[in-house]
């Protein structure tokens, strides 16, 4: 199970590397299993990640295995499985389209996508804090129970999916929603759907 979530870690990692979703050492990514979490260690490239990159860690944070210096936000990723039993890997990227609109203060909240709706409601933006710390998560995780992908202002976004490789889609799919918003704002703003056909979307999710 380890080594096939690595080499699944590794892959998309890869894949998120090559679209500047993840560029440098920025982010992490990590993936649940039995009763532990796999997570990239600090300092990693995730676009170009080797077997040795990884440290697994129980929910106390201890490293039981692999690399000893875990990714800093691993309490970040601890927390979020925590309160989601349903989720089993989470992306942290500096993703650029995204990381533009936390850096904004602006949160992907307006009704324009139909498909981003119906996926995931709104994106929320968590207040800033210094990246590692405890008052990141405090401010963060408020937003755990309802929401799969959330901004983190002036810094980036926490993706979170039922495999890698759906957070992974769920990533390409917000942070190429990021570049339309932008594109839209160039052409005059992108129009916002009426209340009627926003709530058609939220019934056909609640199906
Ligand atoms: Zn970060």
């Amino acid at each position: 199970m380890l080594e096939i979530l690595k080499k699944e870690i590794i892959e998309y990692g890869r894949l998120a590397g090559e679209k500047n979703y993840t560029p440098g050492i920025s982010g992490n990514i990590s993936a649940k299993f039995e009763n532990k979490v796999v997570m990239t260690a600090s300092g990693c490239a995730n676009g170009y990640l080797s077997e040795g990159d990884f440290s697994v860690v129980d929910f106390e944070g201890s490293v039981l295995e692999g690399n000893e210096k875990p990714s800093t936000e691993k309490f970040l990723h601890l927390e979020y499985y925590r309160q989601r039993p349903d989720i089993n890997c989470i992306f942290h990227t500096h993703s650029p389209y995204l990381t533009a609109f936390a850096s904004a203060g602006i949160p992907l909240d307006m009704n324009i996508s139909p498909e981003i709706i119906y996926c995931f409601g709104k994106i929320p933006l968590a207040s800033y804090a210094l990246p590692g710390s405890q008052e990141l998560i405090n401010n963060t995780s408020k937003y755990f129970k309802d929401y799969d992908v959330i901004l983190l202002k002036n810094h980036g976004v926490i993706v979170a999916g039922k495999s890698v490789k759906d957070a992974y889609l769920k990533l390409e799919l917000v942070e190429e929603y990021a570049k339309t918003n932008i594109c839209a704002k160039i052409l005059g703003g992108a129009k916002i759907l009426d209340e009627n056909e926003v709530q058609k979307i939220y019934e056909l999710r609640n199906k």
